[in-house]
């Protein structure tokens, strides 16, 4: 129960495991077509492109900004915790003069804020974290959007710790980019950077005054192979991960039998049990109310407890991740949920938290935690 690489489904992992065929086989060919078609519907953005390449979710991060900057554009990052660190050393690395629009810690900027600093200078980009997994706090990405569009900058959007589970709707919220990375609510094995591009963004693109510095990473070596695909013609730049690409077809697949809207809905329900049952036992959150991730709660350790406890937790069975934000990384743990986890599997792990407590010699009314996740549930049903 990390926040990625999360526990994946045993179909998916059979995809991996099939034999390996040619990156232009015809059955591999329909299957990298149908994983893009997927792709548009899992990001409810019909219109888009998607790419889909070996690498991970830092690979996206590095596509998005070294295609749609050039040297001397203005970019307001709004950070909202280390991943949105991250974005602004690439801009930088760009060539992007950056400006890095902060709020306190748990919280992320308002679109408020954001209008106002978008306000202030002539961005040409807009670049967001949807859910900071250092600490669980989740951005309005629909009215950043809506700033962007505003003030005629693009917004890119890393999705890496949301896409597929916190609510998202790309064409709708005029998002330009959407990124993520396969091991998270995307439920794939690590090592695919994905991402869908609007036609706003592919206009920026094919206008843009230098080449790409990015040889890799460069748009005009990998859209006439992400075309051919989608036309199911078989086209090669780099070979692509054949295994992985099948595994996501199976993956997206599921994700669309169970519906976005479904699929939404349950992250909301698995985060609001998780989070009832760490209030329950008396652990604060990092994440600052208004401002809670549906695929992560990040609780601090409650008093005379401390990284020991997740030991103890492993011990009852549940593996949980550290800290990451290096302000409090010693103070707090995460709790992933998402991708196929269950209301029983939150249930599971609140159980085995409540053990791991106990034997850090914790006090608190031995389950409580369960009850008041098993509470969030039943009311829910009812
Ligand atoms: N952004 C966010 C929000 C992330 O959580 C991560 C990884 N945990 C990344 C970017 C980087 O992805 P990767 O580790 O796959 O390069």
């Amino acid at each position: 129960m990390i926040p990625g690489p999360i526990e994946f489904e045993p179909a998916v992992l059979a995809a991996m495991a099939q034999p390996t065929t040619s990156h232009v086989a015809p059955d591999f060919v329909e299957c990298f077509g149908r994983a893009l078609d997927q792709m548009r519907e899992v990001f409810l953005c019909p219109d888009g492109q998607p790419f889909a390449v070996a690498g991970s979710g830092t690979l996206a991060m590095d596509m998005a900004a070294s295609n749609l900057v050039e040297p001397g554009d203005r970019v307001l990052v709004v950070n909202s915790g280390y991943f949105s660190d991250r974005f602004v050393d690439i801009f930088t690395r760009y060539g992007a003069k950056v400006k890095s629009l902060s709020a306190p810690l748990g919280e992320a900027p308002t679109a408020e804020q954001v209008r106002a600093a978008l306000a202030k200078e002539d961005y040409r980009l807009l670049a967001v974290t949807h859910v900071d997994t250092s600490t669980g706090a989740a951005t309005d990405v629909r009215g950043m959007a809506a700033a962007a569009r505003e003030a005629g900058a693009l917004s890119v959007v890393d999705g890496v710790c949301a896409t597929a589970g916190e609510e998202m709707r790309q064409s709708d919220w005029g998002v330009d980019v959407y990124l993520t990375a396969s091991q998270k609510a995307i439920s794939v094995p690590p090592g695919l950077a994905l991402l869908v591009a609007s036609p706003r963004a592919l206009e920026r693109f094919r206008g843009r005054r230098t080449p790409v510095a990015s040889y890799y990473s460069d748009w005009s070596l990998w859209l006439p192979i992400m075309e051919a695909y989608q036309e199911r013609r078989a086209a090669y730049f780099a070979t692509p991960p054949v295994n992985l690409v099948a595994a996501l077809e199976v993956s997206l697949g599921q994700i669309l039998a169970e519906g976005m809207e479904a699929r939404f809905r349950r992250h909301r329900l698995l985060s609001e049990m998780c989070k009832a049952a760490m209030g329950a036992l008396g652990l604060q959150l990092v994440a600052k109310p208004g401002f809670e991730a549906a695929t992560l709660t990040a609780p601090y350790y409650p008093a005379g407890v401390d990284a020991s406890l997740l030991g103890h937790v492993g011990k009852a069975g549940v593996i949980l991740a550290g800290g990451l934000h290096p302000e409090i990384k010693s103070r707090y743990f995460r709790i992933g949920h998402m991708g196929p986890n269950t209301p029983g599997d939150v249930i599971t792990t609140v159980g085995a938290i409540e053990s791991g407590l106990a034997a850090a010699g914790y006090r608190f009314e031995p389950g409580a935690g369960v009850a008041a996740a098993q509470g969030v549930l039943l009311d829910r049903a009812a």
